[in-house]
């Protein structure tokens, strides 16, 4: 039997700021509740199920004084990331996406021949290789274990540490200052963003770079992008907190990417470059510094909550079988946020070895294979992966030539 546990919000490993973690203001403002919610990628055995399931507030606030959007209940990294399960190498759209990234590392700024190159949450080392390849030195920080050792027997060099100013020391004693410092998934992640950038100062060469990779707020505001908040990403960066951020270090936020922003981070103060301004001119004029655009976001993920249900119902009471595409993390925000459960959806595909067989945090819905959907294919499918929407209508053309269909749950629920 599978059924939802009653909700116990956990009592320990995780804690409530109440300064914003940018600029240490108390002017926070609650805008959006998901939660309470079970931690996105603890998918359970089914020996799992009856054992009490610990829930965290998932509640998501707006900083009126530097425009952070973020969440203020931390959950400790330990339990995130000590043990983590997604492996890079193993995702062929982010071995593309790296060598897009390290191309533009390498056109902007000039590296010496044995430069030294740094990347935090380096996972098994596959952005390293692209570096590595051009003769550079690479040096890995990589808290979860399992992934660390994953690299090392690759041959890269990794330490096994959560970043902090501290384990910055450690490293620049032994290998010097580095001309450039990633941490492409790994920012938006961090709670102590002051300890995270101090060390980061200390450990880059006075001329080197920084470069973060975030997700863009303004995407998640205008594609109503709300799945892809969970306990895992602590802030939802624009460009003004981040620029608020560096210049308490008198660091500046040089050239700035769209899509998710990419950010280069320098010592010398430079005169903003146009494109930062072209930038915060686009924030301004989408209101990122108003409250009221977050009110107005938080009812907006509410009424598409209220549409999704009604459709999912609708469809049920005509009897036709459901099933859900993909056991995402952002699915199980969208899943117990919903409250969609086995009562409507009959089981999730996925492609994933260690998630088959096992159940989603909280709604308890089975994961299979996805030749379980391909043998016996459902009438519709709630497509939890929509990030790769294009890819998966093209991968599964098929099933909708046989009259199957998908549905698209974000931005606007859609049968497609
Ligand atoms: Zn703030």
């Amino acid at each position: 039997m599978t059924g939802i546990n009653k909700i116990e919000i956990a009592k320990d490993n995780f804690t409530h700021r109440t300064t914003c973690r940018v600029c240490g203001s108390e002017k926070l403002h609650k805008f959006l509740s998901l939660g309470p919610t079970p931690l996105a990628n603890s998918f359970l055995r089914e020996n799992q199920l009856e054992a009490v399931e610990p829930y965290y507030p998932l509640d998501v606030y707006f900083c009126s004084n530097c425009y952070l959007v973020q969440l203020l209940d931390v959950v400790s990294p330990e339990v995130l990331f000590k043990e983590y399960a997604y492996v890079t190498g193993a995702s062929k759209p982010m071995q593309a996406h790296f060598t897009g990234l390290v191309e533009d590392v390498i056109q902007n700024f000039k590296i010496s021949e044995d430069g030294l190159i740094v990347d935090i949450g380096s996972n098994d080392g596959t952005l390293l290789q692209c570096f590595s390849k051009l003769g550079l030195q690479t040096l890995g920080i990589e808290p979860a274990s399992n992934i660390a050792r994953l690299a090392e027997a690759k041959g890269f060099r990794t330490v096994n540490e959560f970043f902090s100013e501290k384990c910055a020391v450690k490293i620049h004693e032994e290998h010097g200052n580095a001309d450039v410092i990633l941490a492409t998934n790994v920012f938006a992640h961090t709670d102590d963003l002051e300890g995270f950038v101090r060390g980061i100062k200390y450990l880059l060469a006075d001329n080197g770079t920084f470069v973060i990779e975030v997700p863009y707020l303004l995407n998640l505001l205008n594609n109503l992008e709300f799945d892809t908040i969970y306990h895992e990403h602590l802030s939802y960066f624009a460009v003004y907190p981040l620029i608020y951020l560096f210049r308490k270090f008198n660091m500046e936020v040089v050239p700035v990417h769209g899509g998710s922003i990419r950010v280069f981070v320098q010592k010398a103060a430079k005169q903003q470059s146009q494109r930062v301004t072209a930038l915060l001119l686009i924030e301004q004029e989408a209101k990122l510094d108003s409250l009221k655009t977050y009110t107005k976001f938080g009812e907006e993920v509410y009424s598409l909550k209220e549409k999704l249900v009604k459709l999912l119902k609708a469809l049920k009471n005509e009897g036709v079988r459901i099933t859900g595409y993909g056991a995402t993390a952002k699915g199980n925000t969208l899943l117990n946020y919903c409250k969609i459960g086995t009562d409507i959806l009959d089981y999730i595909s996925d492609t994933t070895p260690f998630k088959q067989g096992c159940y989603t945090p909280g709604m308890h819905i089975p994961v299979f294979p996805e030749e379980e959907f391909h043998e016996d294919p459902p009438d519709y499918s709630l497509l939890l992966a929509w990030n790769y929407a294009n890819e998966i209508l093209q991968k599964e053309r098929k099933y909708r030539q046989n009259g199957g269909k998908f549905i698209l749950p974000i931005p606007e629920p859609k049968v497609i």
